[in-house]
């Protein structure tokens, strides 16, 4: 299944968007995808909003969507339409599921995560006999169901969706909404028609664009961000304490962004607040000059 030929949309139809987990605060990695999304819908003369994916209560920290945000204000980083939660859009995710019910592409699964351990979690087809009170509902994805898309940064991407992953889930047995489900209909409800994130989640976007496409939604463009290693190679996410970010001293985290994102360094030196930082960093963004890669290596002094 190839994508079809997608023509950029004109600068008042690009909205872009930045959508964290509140997981914890925000790091140099999460403000790189903030940063990059906001600098691309600059740069297009298009829009940015920002949606909390508030989903998952059990991952969530309390107080760091609040936190996020406030940080995001700290930064200059602010949308230009209110925040969506989506702990609001239960019933927007349950019409998107009904209607994959009703077609047929969505099942309820009675298994449980052991049943298919030994595929490395790929769900190809129910185990015979299962059953429990709490079933989870997966999407149906028939062999052969190969997605392929252009990405604006990575190139071409192409994945078997149906032996990479399987079945994938779009209700838990939990009740909770899967993140696949909730950023198609989310995505498609807020009208984003360019999403720039982190290359973490590349490996996600063929299931999305199965979404998409079962649903009958538009395919947004896509464009990758490389993802950000210390220089030991470790995800920085992961060594959090070893780089925060200051919401009271924003520059230097935002100057580390910058570069990572592969823009001349000089053009955000003689910036002395976060506001002449943002102005100079509109004119002076060159989306070329961002690393076509996977990962990049940044020394974080
Ligand atoms: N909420 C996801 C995360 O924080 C990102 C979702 C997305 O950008 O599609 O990893």
């Amino acid at each position: 299944m190839n994508a079809p030929q997608r023509t950029p949309p004109s600068s008042a139809a690009y909205r872009g968007r930045f959508a964290p987990s509140p997981t914890g605060p925000l790091h140099a990695g999460s403000l790189l995808a903030a940063f990059g999304s906001w600098l691309m819908a600059r740069h297009a003369g298009g829009q940015w909003l920002v949606r909390v994916e508030d989903i998952d209560p059990p991952r969530e920290a309390p107080g760091a969507a609040d936190a996020q945000l406030r940080t995001l204000a700290a930064f200059g980083l602010l949308p230009d339409a209110p925040v969506l939660r989506q702990s609001t859009r239960g019933a927007a995710y349950r019409a998107a599921l009904d209607r994959l019910l009703t077609q047929g592409d969505a099942f309820l699964c009675h298994c449980s995560r052991s049943d298919h351990a030994d595929a490395g979690g790929v769900h190809r087809a129910c185990v015979p006999g299962a059953s429990r009170p709490d079933p989870a509902v997966r999407l149906r994805v028939p062999d052969g169901t190969v997605i392929a898309f252009d990405d604006g940064l990575q190139g071409r991407v192409e994945q078997d969706v149906s032996r990479e992953v399987g079945d994938f889930v779009l209700r838990r047995a939990d009740g909770l909404w899967a993140y696949q489900l909730a950023v198609v209909v989310d995505d498609q409800a807020q009208g984003i028609s360019e999403i720039v994130r982190g290359a973490d989640l590349l490996d996600s976007t063929p299931r999305q664009i199965l979404l998409q496409r079962r649903l009958g939604l538009p395919t947004p463009g896509y464009a990758h961000l490389p993802l950000v290693l210390g220089e030991d190679g470790r995800k920085l996410s992961k060594s959090l304490a070893a780089l925060p970010i200051d919401d009271d001293a924003p520059l230097p985290a935002l100057r580390r962004a910058w570069r990572a994102l592969g823009q001349r360094e000089q053009a955000l030196a003689a910036a002395g607040d976060v506001a002449g930082a943002l102005l100079s960093s509109r004119r002076h963004f060159d989306p070329a000059r961002i690393p076509r890669t996977r990962e990049i290596r940044i020394d974080p002094a």
